[in-house]
């Protein structure tokens, strides 16, 4: 492969050698103090990047006091990923041109090419019509200009500060060059990993995986599949149960007042375009099948995708009614309104299962 981006490849090469070389007498002078430093700084650095540069720079799924975003733009630069402005460049990008060409790390181009070898190679053609709105923010547009006395001042105080509890070189190898080391592999893992082992439930044409032991490692990033089917919504993981940090920390920022607008996907209406979605890929991929199975297939399909269509717009009908009726006619709509619910979760399962025996039976799958 031919390098193009030097800078790039020699920071990112030499601090992994660095570690590597220093490895064996680091060993005897790192303390509980070291590994406190690297956790807290670990920490901050990746949830700003994925509360921050992600959701909130990227994709707009909520708003910010400008207080919020000074302080993740500065303590972002913990993670050394480049400004705000020119990563959700590219993650723009990378949504808009998924999979293809001008995916700036498409996986399509391998695991290691997605993972790393991208950023040795990549050759940022800045369009600023992909960012006109964090060209218009002040203070994304400092940080960029100033990017690297900042992250050079943010990560030499912590240097400094870490050097009061151990010595230089505990506080260099495990508060700066390997913190910076892990960030930066938890990050791209969401380029690599999750466009690769994992499960599809939302955008079944997509690379795009959700993953749980992925989420843990990456902030709640590992729903990747759901991310790129609704890359508006605040939440990755869209469950109470799945792990999200980020979207935790934006939930709390918004009840003290940091954070407002947070945009979520409505439940039924992810089911719904998921159904439209799901029936297409089917359909299209049973069309060229002559066997009985397929035909019942086909036959099953239409029917049960109708009818969830239709009695979930039914329901959405119904609680945009909830808003104008009076006291009255309130309670007779809540009792259709739960009907409807349970009619609704039934109808899901069964589609579950019938989309399952198609993806099997036919390896939709393994086709894309
Ligand atoms: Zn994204
Ligand atoms: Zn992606």
């Amino acid at each position: 492969m031919r390098i193009k981006n030097w800078d790039a490849f020699l920071f990112i090469a030499g601090y992994h050698v660095l570690l590597l070389a220093l490895l064996p007498f680091v060993i005897g002078a790192l303390s509980w103090a070291s590994f406190v430093v690297f956790l807290i700084t670990f920490l901050i650095g990746g949830i700003s990047i994925t509360a921050g540069y992600h959701r909130l720079f990227s994709h707009k799924a909520y708003k910010a006091h400008p207080a919020y975003e000074w302080v993740v733009l500065i303590l972002s630069t913990l993670s050394v990923q480049w400004s705000a402005l020119m990563w959700s460049h590219d993650h723009r990008l990378h949504h808009k041109h998924v999979d293809t060409e001008q995916d700036p790390y498409s996986i399509k181009k391998g695991f290691w090419y997605a993972h790393i070898l991208w950023m040795f190679r990549y050759q940022r053609d800045f369009d600023s019509k992909v960012v006109p709105d964090l060209l218009k923010n002040k203070r994304v547009v400092f940080q960029d200009r100033y990017y690297l006395p900042l992250a050079l001042a943010v990560n030499g105080a912590v240097f400094g500060v870490a050097c009061l509890f151990m010595s230089p070189f505990a506080a260099l190898y495990s508060g700066v060059l390997l913190r910076i080391c892990a960030i930066h592999h938890c990050t791209w893992f969401i380029n690599s990993l999750a466009h690769t082992w994992g499960s599809k439930t939302y955008a079944k044409e997509l690379t795009a995986v959700d993953n749980h032991v992925l989420a843990f490692l990456t902030f709640g990033e590992g729903y990747h599949n759901y991310h790129h089917a609704f890359a508006g919504d605040y939440r990755n993981g869209i469950r109470w149960y799945h792990f999200d940090p980020t979207k935790w920390l934006v939930w709390v920022m918004a009840r003290v007042g940091l954070v407002e607008g947070l945009r979520t996907v409505n439940e039924i209406r992810v089911r719904k375009e998921l159904v439209i979605k799901d029936k297409t890929l089917l359909l299209s991929h049973l069309s060229g099948e002559l066997d009985d199975l397929a035909a019942e297939l086909r036959g099953k399909l239409e029917e049960l995708s109708t009818a969830y269509e239709t009695r979930a717009s039914a329901l959405m009908e119904k609680m945009r009614e909830l808003r104008k009726v009076s006291d009255e006619q309130r309670s007779v709509l809540l009792v259709e309104i739960r009907q409807l619910r349970r009619e609704l979760r039934a109808q899901w399962k069964a589609w579950l299962a019938l989309t399952d025996i198609a993806v099997r039976q036919y390896h939709v799958a393994h086709q894309h």
